[in-house]
């Protein structure tokens, strides 16, 4: 199997078939392949059956994305050094790297939710917020660090779609919906971003 039979994926399942996910998948091993096209499926199932509240401008976007009427998205493979030394993914404008550690836990699932909320303009703690009410642990999902407690406070703890209240930890978006209660205590994990 070559990435060049991933970068236009016919889609399977529920989905009309012949639409195609607007994703450039490159420099990825044949099984790495195999799991990044497994946690799409699984992102695109969720949207299709959203397990909490979202924003339904930002569920658009998402949609918008995997189903290539946004610009085209690269995912790239990142190895472990570099940029991939401690997060898990990495996401600049429409590009998301993909890091080895992603692979090793079955965190890319929710990696990869996480990036996608961030290419879809989310800010630290929308990605955070989403991440963690749309995925469990077992999925990849990891409670904010310290670090990103950090960003969360110079942020305001402010999102785009959500805002936190610090005190009682609740996330909400902007129709006061609770998407997700984040304890600063609760985080006893390895570091990402
Ligand atoms: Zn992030």
């Amino acid at each position: 199997m070559t990435n060049d039979q991933f970068q236009n994926p016919k889609w399977r399942g529920s989905r009309p078939v012949g639409r195609q996910i607007m994703i450039r998948i490159s420099g990825f091993k044949t099984e790495h392949l195999v799991i990044v096209q497994r946690s799409l499926a699984t992102i695109q199932e969720r949207l299709k059956h959203p397990p909490g509240p979202m924003p339904s401008d930002l569920q658009a976007e998402l949609k918008a994305i995997l189903d290539g009427s946004r610009p085209v998205v690269d995912l790239a493979y990142g190895g472990e050094a570099g940029v991939c030394a401690e997060p898990c993914a990495r996401s600049a404008g429409y590009r998301i790297v993909l890091c080895k550690r992603a692979f090793g836990q079955v965190r890319l699932p929710a990696c990869l939710f996480h990036e996608l909320v961030h290419i879809a303009r989310g800010w630290e703690l929308d990605a955070e917020a989403f991440e963690n009410a749309w995925f469990a642990r077992a999925e990849g999902a990891r409670l904010p660090t310290p670090e990103d407690w950090a960003i969360f406070k110079a942020q305001r703890y402010q999102g785009w779609w959500v805002r936190l209240n610090p005190s009682t930890g609740r996330v909400v978006d902007y129709a006061d919906r609770l998407i997700v209660r984040f304890s600063r205590l609760a985080f006893s994990g390895e570091r990402r971003v």
